[in-house]
């Protein structure tokens, strides 16, 4: 008798568990009263705000994130990106639902092609994390992923194709998808021979630090495509040591990493806190590569930087930093062949 119990507990071990990073994805935070209550705000304050965006977007922030949180900090840089506010209500003339058009650019479903060497694929429209300037915040679109036949037809066309070099794994966030499924994707295009380079554009390392995981590092290491990984930190007090220590395990296993932000107000449109950004970032590994210029999303124009703000910001930047640690201050314009800078 003893020895079955044994036997029966070693065959339950042995089925698919859920990995640590998606138990925390699957604890996450995602109602305002828990939100305020974690960050220690009144709610007879910020409860009213907080529901009426929740209804719009809604409220998704996993521990490892709200650990770096300020306790009763409405002001926190961090809380401001994940806490709704009344303004998100407001409707404003030029704040679009999609200021980027992607909705035009997709050749076949999943791929978004508006550059001439390298190709957007959508893996997935989950995230680990809901960002309130997000345009994302306009169309939630949910973890449908692409059913096989579809992801056949996305390496069809890819392989169609020679001009192409680069795919950009994105989302949502391209690393809400399991191990497994990213090692699918990674051998299909590792297959298409003038595929020289995979990037992945990615915010759950810096969410959930812990998705960095052993199978997710040899899937990376052992592909014949050079790898980069570009992370999405807004502030220096996003990086902290346990996200220090996933880059170092991704730096050692040969992926280049580098970094995009939004400007935004409230958050970073400061001089002193984009400086610290780019010097926090190095010391992990990290170049800086893109600052996004505000977009006109609808419901996020309380983060607006205005582009004079910005170019005058990244001019005081230059005589704070090497070149190599200023980022591109860029915005994505329909029907360009590239970014387009704004400086
Ligand atoms: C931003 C973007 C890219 C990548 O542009 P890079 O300048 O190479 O970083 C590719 N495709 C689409 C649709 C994009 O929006
Ligand atoms: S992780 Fe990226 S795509 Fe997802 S909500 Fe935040 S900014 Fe948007």
């Amino acid at each position: 008798m003893i020895q079955r119990t044994a036997t029966l507990v070693e065959v339950r071990s042995a089925e698919p568990q859920p990995e640590r990073w998606q138990a925390l994805l699957a604890n996450a935070i995602n109602t305002p009263e828990a939100l305020l209550q974690e960050v220690g705000l009144n709610p007879t304050e910020w409860l009213e705000g907080a529901e009426r965006g929740h209804r719009l977007f809604p409220v998704l922030v996993p521990k490892p994130y709200l650990q770096r949180i300020g306790y009763g900090d409405p002001q926190d840089p961090l809380l401001r990106q994940v806490l709704p506010l009344l303004e998100e209500g407001v409707t404003l003339p030029g704040y679009s639902p999609d200021p980027l058009e992607e909705r035009s650019a997709s050749p076949v479903r999943g791929l978004i092609r508006k550059y001439r060497s390298r190709a957007l694929l959508m893996v997935t429209g989950q995230c680990a994390i809901n960002c309130r300037y997000c345009f994302r915040r306009s169309f939630p679109y949910g973890d449908h992923s692409l059913s096989p036949q579809a992801r056949q037809q996305v390496i069809d066309t890819l392989a169609a194709d020679p001009a192409l070099n680069e795919v950009i794994l994105s989302g949502g966030d391209p690393l809400a998808v399991n191990d497994r499924l990213i090692s699918q994707w990674l051998d299909a295009i590792a297959g298409v021979s003038h595929i020289r380079r995979l990037r992945i554009h990615s915010r759950l390392p810096v969410v959930i630090p812990q998705r960095v995981t052993p199978a997710l590092l040899a899937a990376l290491s052992g592909s014949r495509l050079k790898v980069v990984l570009v992370v999405h930190v807004n502030h220096p007090q996003e990086i902290d040591a346990d996200f220090a220590a996933a880059m170092g395990q991704l730096k050692e296993a040969g992926v280049t990493l580098l970094n995009q932000s939004v400007i935004l107000r409230g958050v970073n449109d400061h001089a002193d806190t984009l400086e610290a950004l780019s010097e926090r970032l190095f010391e992990v590994g990290i170049l800086p590569y893109y600052l996004h210029a505000f977009d006109p999303v609808q419901g996020a124009a309380h983060f607006d930087v205005a582009d004079a703000k910005a170019t005058t910001l990244m001019t005081e930047l230059r005589t704070r930093l090497p070149g190599f640690l200023v980022p591109r201050l860029v915005r994505e314009l329909p029907g360009r062949p590239s970014k387009t800078p704004l400086d």
